[in-house]
C-alpha cells in the first residue's frame, strides 16, 4: 500500500538521502510536502523531483524565488513559519524530521499527530525537550522510528528481548577526524579540518559535533529518551570502520548488534518501510573483504564534550537542554572561526555550571524547553567575545 510522506529538511544531507530512497520506491512512497530552510532553488528542485504536492521554505524572503522555481509544476508553495506549519499539518502517514539543530524542534513537535509515524533524524528535539516530546508522542499514539544510524541499529537489536533484560546498550562512534590527533594538535584545528569526516558525509553542524564527540553525547541522551534506559545502562564505543552501529548486551551475556555499511539510506529505508523491507540497490557488507573491525574506548580527555554530555544525562533536569543550546552557539562561533576547538567544550561547561546551581526541572512542555534554550543561548553568547579575543588560530 502507498504511504504518504512529508520531509522536513528536504534539501539537507538526510533529506537528499531520503529523496534517493523515495525515488527507488515510488510505488510505495508518495511525497505530500517538503520543507527547507533558505535555499529556494534547491527546495524547488527536490519538490519537482519527488512530485511533492506542497513545498514550504522557512525563510519568508525566499517565497517569490520558490514560486518561480516551481512555476508550471502545479506544486503549491509557501514561505515563513505558517507555511512550514501548513506542510506539517497536511495529511501524511509518515513525517521524516531532518531539520538540523534545535530549529527543528517546533516543526518536529507539531508533526506529532494521532496515528502518524515520525521518522526522527533531528536528535536535538529529544535532547532539548525529550521528556515532554516523548510524553506527547505517547499520548497521541505516534510511533517514533529513529533514523540516526546507531539508534536504528539499537531499535533492531532491542527487539530481541525486553527492556528489563538489557544490561547495556552501546552506540558506536567512528571517532571523527581527530581520533588519532594529539590534544595539542586538536587545540589548533580549524573548522575546515573538523568538517572532514572520515566516514560519513553530513551537514555542517553534525560534522563539528562528530569531531568534538558531542554528537555521541547527544546520541546518548537521545537513546535515553527513545528506549527508556538510564545513563548507567548506556555506553559509547569508538569503532573507526563504522560497520557495527549499536549493540545490546543482555543479562544472560548474549549480545545483539546492528551492522551495515555506513550509508544513511539504510536506516532511512528502514524507517520508511512497512512489514516488508524496501529493497535497496546499495553495496552489500562484505566482512571478508573488510577483514577486521577495531574498537577502542573513547578518550574523554581529548574529547571533553562527550564527558560533559554524559554528566548532563546523569544530572538530568534542564541540564541537557542547556548543554544542547550552549553547544549550538559555540559550534556556530567555531564554524565562523571566532573561537578555538576547545573553547566549544569550555563554553558548554561554563554555561552548564552557571545553571546547575538553580536545579531547574526537566521542561514539561516544548515551550518551556525553548524558553530555557533561549536563556542558555544568551549566556553562551556573552562568553564568546572574551574567548574570541584570546584565540589565535
Ligand atoms: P543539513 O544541514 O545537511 O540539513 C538541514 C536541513 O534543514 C536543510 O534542508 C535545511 O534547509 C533545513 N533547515 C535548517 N534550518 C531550518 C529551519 N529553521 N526551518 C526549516 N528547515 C531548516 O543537516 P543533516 O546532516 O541532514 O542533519 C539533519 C538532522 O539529522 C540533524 O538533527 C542531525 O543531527 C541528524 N542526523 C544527521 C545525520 C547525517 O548523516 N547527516 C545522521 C544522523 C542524524
Ligand atoms: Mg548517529
Amino acid at each position: 500500500m502507498t504511504r504518504s510522506l512529508t520531509i522536513l529538511g528536504a534539501t539537507g544531507s538526510i533529506g537528499r538521502s531520503t529523496a534517493d530512497v523515495v525515488l527507488a520506491h515510488r510505488d510505495e512512497l508518495r511525497v505530500e510536502a517538503v520543507v527547507g530552510g533558505r535555499d529556494a532553488a534547491a527546495l524547488g528542485k527536490v519538490a519537482r523531483q519527488l512530485g511533492a504536492r506542497f513545498a514550504a521554505l522557512a525563510d519568508e524572503r525566499g517565497g517569490e524565488a520558490l514560486r518561480q522555481a516551481l512555476s508550471g509544476s502545479g506544486i503549491e508553495s509557501g514561505a515563513g513559519e505558517a507555511a512550514v506549519l501548513e506542510a506539517v499539518e497536511r495529511d501524511a502517514d509518515i513525517v521524516l524530521a531532518a531539520i538540523s539543530g534545535t530549529a527543528g524542534l517546533a516543526p518536529t513537535h507539531a508533526a506529532l499527530k494521532p496515528g502518524r509515524r515520525l521518522a526522527l533524524a533531528n536528535k536535538e528535539s529529544l535532547v532539548c525537550a525529550g521528556s515532554a516530546f516523548m510524553a506527547d508522542a505517547s499520548r497521541l499514539g505516534v510511533a517514533i522510528i529513529p533514523v540516526d544510524s546507531e539508534h536504528n541499529a539499537l531499535e533492531h537489536a532491542l527487539a530481541a528481548g525486553s527492556n528489563r533484560d538489557v544490561e547495556k546498550a552501546v552506540i558506536t562512534a567512528s571517532g571523527g577526524p581527530f581520533r588519532t590527533w594529539s590534544r595539542e594538535r586538536i587545540a589548533k584545528a580549524t573548522a575546515k579540518e573538523a568538517s572532514a569526516h572520515p566516514v560519513w558525509s553530513m551537514g555542517s553542524k553534525i560534522n563539528i559535533d562528530s569531531a568534538t564527540l558531542m554528537n555521541k553525547g547527544l546520541e546518548l541522551i537521545e537513546a535515553h529518551h527513545l528506549f527508556d534506559l538510564g545513563a548507567e545502562r548506556l555506553d559509547v564505543l569508538v569503532h573507526p570502520e563504522a560497520i557495527v552501529h549499536g549493540l545490546v548486551q543482555w543479562c544472560d551475556g548474549a549480545v545483539t548488534a546492528g551492522l551495515a555499511l555506513p550509508d544513511m539510506k539504510v536506516p532511512i529505508a528502514n524507517a520508511l518501510r512497512d512489514e516488508t523491507r524496501l529493497t535497496m540497490d546499495l553495496p552489500r557488507l562484505d566482512l571478508a573483504a573488510i577483514g577486521r573491525l577495531s574498537f577502542e574506548r573513547a578518550d574523554e580527555g581529548r574529547f571533553p564534550c562527550l564527558s560533559l554530555a554524559k554528566a548532563a544525562l546523569r544530572a538530568g533536569g534542564a541540564i541537557p537542554t542547556i548543554l544542547n543550546a550552549a553547544n549550538e552557539i559555540a559550534v556556530e562561533a567555531y564554524m565562523a572561526g571566532r573561537i578555538a576547538f576547545y573553547d566549544v567544550s569550555e563554553i558548554v561547561e561554563k554555561v552548564c555550571s552557571t545553571f546547575s546551581g538553580r536545579s531547574i526541572a526537566a521542561p514539561s512542555t516544548v515551550t518551556e524547553a525553548l524558553d530555557i534554550d533561549q536563556e542558555a543561548r544568551q549566556t553562551a553568547r556573552i562568553l564568546i567575545p572574551a574567548l574570541a579575543g584570546a584565540t589565535r588560530l
